[in-house]
């Protein structure tokens, strides 16, 4: 039994009925969810002219291995991330694996921990909230220290789901 630490991210649509849908198809016998953080407004990064996204994050106990675990996030986001309508269309449902217990891993498909989530507020607010003292397995930081050595980027913690 691993525990993971999965971040979700939508910014179209009505996104707090995506985030909730995409934690209840992800949950499956090998799969449990156990908590999830507040709700977090966040400024997009990169491209600016798009809307706000409501981002969260969610602590799973899985037997499944990272590729089959992978594998289950894209299955989510396709029957809910994408308005089939339109090729390529926008995305409305992000899911990264950001942490899988203390593995490090790296292959074509997958890297773990997830290669950007050091650099995002958006992803280390609420984690610092759900487990100030979790330690990046490859650094040993905390992700308080992480969260406290970036600047800029503004999230606005809301209610729950
Ligand atoms: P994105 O467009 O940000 O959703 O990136 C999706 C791609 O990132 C997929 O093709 C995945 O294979 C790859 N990827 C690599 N590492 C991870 C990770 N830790 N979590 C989710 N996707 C990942």
């Amino acid at each position: 039994m691993k525990l993971v630490y999965i971040g979700l991210g939508s910014n179209m649509g009505d996104r707090e009925l995506l985030l909730r849908h995409a934690l209840e198809k992800l949950e499956e016998p090998d799969i449990h969810l156990l908590r999830t953080s507040s709700l977090y407004e966040t400024e997009p990064i990169g491209l600016q002219e798009q809307a706000w996204f409501l981002n969260l994050v969610a602590e799973f106990e899985t037997t499944l291995f990272p590729r089959q675990l992978l594998h289950r996030a894209q299955r989510v986001e396709r029957e809910l991330g994408r308005k089939r309508s339109v090729v390529n269309g926008p995305r409305t449902l992000d899911i990264d694996i950001l942490l899988y217990g203390q593995t490090v891993m790296e292959s074509d498909e997958l890297t773990i921990p997830h290669p950007r989530y050091a650099e995002r507020r958006f992803v280390l607010a609420p984690l610092a909230e759900l487990d100030p003292k979790l330690r990046d397995p490859l650094t040993g930081r905390t992700v308080t220290e992480m969260l406290n050595a970036l600047q800029g980027q503004a999230v606005q913690r809301r209610g729950r789901l």
